[in-house]
């Protein structure tokens, strides 16, 4: 799912107040940050199935560091990008709503 203007306008206002500015990344400490204009999802891994149906998801906007790669995965529904529970395109009708824990992402 690409973000609208005013949702990624909502996402950097959101890191700049979690994660302070300039925000340097643990493995490297540089503090040049690419963010995703993209939401991605994770899906429960379910006994090596393959299949899309059912399970969890995770809505994730990916943060990597310019310098070193490190990706953080930031969760949509946690930073007021996404509603949990709004409909993804390509998911099927059976998966279930994107109000899963969140991952830690503060290192
Ligand atoms: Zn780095």
């Amino acid at each position: 799912m690409k973000l609208t203007e005013d949702q990624k306008q909502t996402l950097l206002k959101r890191v700049k107040e979690l994660a302070g500015s300039p925000h340097k990344c643990a493995l490297c400490a540089s503090d040049e940050w690419l963010v995703s204009d993209i939401v991605f999802q994770l899906t429960e891994f379910i006994d090596g199935s393959f299949m899309l149906v059912g399970g969890a998801v995770i809505p994730v906007i990916p943060m990597t560091c310019a310098k070193c790669a490190n990706t953080l995965l930031l969760n949509a529904v946690t930073l007021g990008i996404v509603e949990p529970g709004q409909p993804e395109p390509e998911t099927s009708p059976a998966s279930a709503p994107a109000d899963a824990e969140t991952p830690e992402t503060k290192q």
